[in-house]
């Protein structure tokens, strides 16, 4: 036969091994737990949705609708898309099953999609942690998503993060600011990209890490001071509330966000390892999504985590635990009795690797060693026998027999 080649993962990919997803189900329980705590619910919604769901939603001059989106035309010809992230798909499921009762709480875990540059802890295929809140407009909600995003980072021990927060305002006080800082721009040559967001999406400048862009917005006018009164007032009960249970945070008057959909609160989460401008959690408002979604018009808020690099900022020495082995010496008889044992120990919760193939015992304890087992059930013919096992120690290497019917209620306390 012709020597057949590898194949290899997609670029920007990469694969999870149990060594590592060790640390993403410690990660990934802490915020299940955390979730329900605050009554959010899990929502799992499809990989692939109708293209037009994220250019509504994400908005059409943002870099992500216009460059990063995986997009194909299935058998029908219809446009589909691969997730670039979740709130949008949150809203569609929400609306498709029928709008009922307010407020919602969903949480969502999994891998979203962009066509980016691979680049160190960026990839096209991510992982997002996050929530949604439907229905409710009382700053209150702003400031327990807040809280309960500051209150993961804890229990993940990354205490020393930093909330940054802005208000982007409504559709009214977002276009007196745009208007605003178009004058201001008015003249100053920008980036390419800029240039371009001029004419389609000034805000989006306010984002740029072009540093010709960011020295040209540097005393550029705050969103902050075009506040109507019920931005304004929505904006300084939140600041109150995050001041009242002690949520530390700094002002950002330029945080905007890459999503077109933000309305009032956003706010972006950082740790100190990581570069400067990169954030790990971002979130914020999205008052008129849904009904722009074709539902009627609801409230919302919500945040994001970007798995791989919280995971990459873990001190974590979770260890994954390794079952234990059951070695067997002597013929099939004794292989028979060891897989009924095996059958016995699993039903108590107990859990093992089975031996089948005859050799001897010194290359059997290699093989548990190497995967990690601390202890070795021994079954040969004398213990067949005599009705017992061997329970080896393999950190002392000490051995004792012991009687199976005892077997279950000694290993228990020591696995
Ligand atoms: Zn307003
Ligand atoms: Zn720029």
């Amino acid at each position: 036969m012709e020597h057949m080649t590898k194949i290899n993962r997609p670029r920007g990919t990469y694969d999870l091994f149990p060594e590592e997803l060790t640390r993403w189900q410690w990660a990934e329980q802490i915020a299940r737990d955390a979730f329900e705590e605050y009554g959010f619910s899990e929502i799992r919604t499809p990989i692939f949705e109708p293209t037009e769901l994220f250019s509504r939603s994400i908005g059409k001059f943002t870099d992500i609708v216009e460059k990063q989106m995986y997009t194909f035309k299935d058998k029908k010809g219809r446009s589909l898309t691969l997730r670039p992230e979740a709130t949008a798909s949150a809203i569609r499921a929400y609306l498709e099953k029928g709008e009922e009762q307010l407020p919602k709480r969903f949480y969502y875990l999994g891998p979203m999609f962009r066509y980016d540059r691979p680049q160190k802890g960026r990839f096209r295929q991510f992982y997002q942690i996050g929530v949604e809140l439907f229905g409710v407009e009382h700053p209150g909600a702003d400031c327990e998503i807040i809280l309960l995003l500051s209150e993961l980072f804890q229990r993940w021990k990354l205490k020393d993060f930093e909330i940054q927060l802005n208000s982007l305002g409504c559709s009214i006080c977002k276009e007196k600011y745009s208007k605003a800082l178009f004058d201001y721009l008015k003249g100053t040559s920008l980036c390419e990209d800029c240039e371009a967001r001029k004419q389609k999406n000034v805000l989006r400048i306010l984002d740029c890490k072009n540093k010709i862009c960011r020295s040209a917005i540097e005393k550029a006018p705050k969103i902050t001071d075009y506040l109507c009164e019920d931005c304004s007032l929505h904006f300084e009960k939140v600041k109150d509330y995050l001041h009242h249970l002690k949520i530390p945070y700094s002002l950002n008057p330029h945080l905007v966000r890459g999503l077109d959909y933000y309305t009032r609160t956003v706010f972006e989460l950082f740790l100190p390892e990581l570069e400067r401008g990169i954030a790990i959690a971002a979130g914020g408002r999205y008052d008129n999504l849904i009904e722009e979604l074709g539902g009627r018009k609801t409230p919302a808020i919500g945040f994001a985590i970007g798995v791989e690099r919280l995971i990459a900022n873990l001190d974590s020495s979770e260890k994954k635990k390794s079952p234990l082995y059951l070695a067997f010496l002597g013929e099939e008889r004794i292989l028979k009795e060891v897989m009924k044992l095996a059958q016995r120990l699993r039903r108590n919760k107990i859990p093992l690797i089975v031996n089948y193939k005859a050799r001897s015992l010194k290359s059997q304890l290699h093989q548990a060693d190497r995967l990690g087992s601390k202890f070795v059930l021994i079954i040969g013919p004398e213990e067949f026998e005599k009705g017992t096992v061997i329970l080896r120690d393999m950190k002392d290497s000490s051995q004792t027999a012991v009687k199976k019917e005892n077997l279950i209620e000694k290993i228990k306390d020591k696995i």
